[in-house]
């Protein structure tokens, strides 16, 4: 794995366009500059990597559009120390870019071939981010509660076990849709075990959140 040069000019580049789309939180910015985006993509198609796109990964999901990554990132604004639930670690990505913006990361994915490649990685980046293999709807009881909790799926609506390991005070960010293609980008914040603020932003379109607890 080799980081060269230009794969920092095109990182710096991604910055511009992302700056242009409205991401302006430095930490969100200074980990997606630092990270190499291409080192979670198969090599062959190592050039689409800074390309403000989705792009396939294997066991056809995808790895989010550096935006999507940026946006979310933005809406959980993550602290030194928080300790983020990421529901969907696919490539990896999303997880690692929250490491290195300080927080203590959990990621649970629910395909065998992902969950090991990315723990390859993150081992090979000398990243510290707990993972498990199962059904993310159901959160990780074990490791409750939670500072923060990002879906990096699509579902169809908040999955109750995930609101109830947030901590009071804590954040939920999720896209939910009526159909498997296109969800609003919801933020929840945790006022008590009843009470809660929704804010919804913009569309997005997510593969689907397949569990118990989702589709
Ligand atoms: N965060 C990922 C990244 O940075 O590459 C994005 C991955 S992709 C958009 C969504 C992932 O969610 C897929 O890898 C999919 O297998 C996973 N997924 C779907 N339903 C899940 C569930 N119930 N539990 C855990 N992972 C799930």
């Amino acid at each position: 794995m080799q980081d060269t040069p230009r794969h920092k000019g095109l990182r710096v580049k991604l910055i511009e366009s992302l700056r242009n789309k409205g991401i302006n939180n430095e930490n969100v910015i200074q980990a997606i500059l630092n990270l190499p985006r291409h080192y979670f993509i198969a090599k062959e198609f190592e050039h689409f990597a800074y390309q403000d796109t989705p792009f396939a990964i294997d066991a056809g999901q995808t790895i989010s559009q550096p935006f999507t990554v940026a946006f979310q990132t933005q809406l959980i604004n993550p602290q030194n120390n928080d300790k983020i639930l990421e529901i969907g670690t696919g490539s990896g990505y999303q997880a690692a870019i929250l490491s290195i913006c300080g927080a203590s990361v959990f990621s649970i994915e629910r395909i065998d071939v992902l969950h090991h490649k990315s723990n390859k990685l993150f081992k090979h980046l000398a990243l510290n981010i707990k993972t498990k293999l199962g059904d993310g709807t159901l959160g990780w009881k074990e490791e409750a509660p939670f500072d923060k909790i990002l879906v990096t799926a699509g579902a169809p609506k908040v999955p109750p076990a995930l609101f109830n390991q947030l901590s009071i005070g804590g954040i939920l960010v999720i896209p939910v849709g009526k159909t498997s293609e296109s969800q609003k980008m919801v933020r929840i914040t945790k006022k008590s075990n009843k009470n809660y603020i929704t804010e919804i932003f913009d569309n997005f379109s997510f593969v689907p959140l397949i569990g118990e607890q989702g589709w």
